[in-house]
Formats: structure tokens, C-alpha cells, sequence
């Protein structure tokens, strides 16, 4: 089932579900690049959509804690 098929907000056109090789996401939290990513395309006005779920896959990529800017080596050794 497609995630999409429903009609564009913007005017007469239909959107369809088309598979990017890469499609730079924003989101409020910044801006992720998704492979392979299906995304509504309207194919009158071309505006582009994003389903619920690639939304979520962009958030959960974006939520994921920074690594730390130093790590240090502790030596650990028996008594
Ligand atoms: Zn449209």
C-alpha cells in the first residue's frame, strides 16, 4: 500500500509515492538526508510530501544524543 495517493493541498493534482536515492529532510530539530526514501511527489504542481512515518524515522535520527566533543582512557587494574 502506498503511503501516499491522496490529493495535493496545493491544487488539482494527485500526489504519488516515489523512492528518492537521497532526500534532504528538514525537521525543527535540523536536517537529515534519508536513502531511499519514498516521498509524495504531486504530479501536477510537484510539491513534495512526507509521511507520518518517514517524519518519525527523521525524528528519531535527530533525537539521538550527541557523542561526547572527549573521551579519556582510565587504566583499571587488580590489587
Ligand atoms: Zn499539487
Amino acid at each position: 500500500m502506498s503511503l501516499y495517493d491522496f490529493a495535493c493541498e496545493y491544487c488539482e493534482g494527485v500526489v504519488r509515492e516515489r523512492i528518492v536515492e537521497r532526500e534532504p529532510i528538514s525537521h525543527h530539530r535540523g536536517i537529515v538526508v534519508l536513502e531511499n526514501v519514498p516521498v509524495g511527489l504531486c504530479d501536477r504542481c510537484g510539491a513534495r510530501y512526507y509521511a507520518a512515518p518517514v517524519l518519525k524515522r527523521v525524528e528519531s535520527i535527530l533525537a539521538k544524543p550527541k557523542p561526547p566533543a572527549r573521551t579519556i582512557e582510565v587504566p583499571v587494574e587488580a590489587y
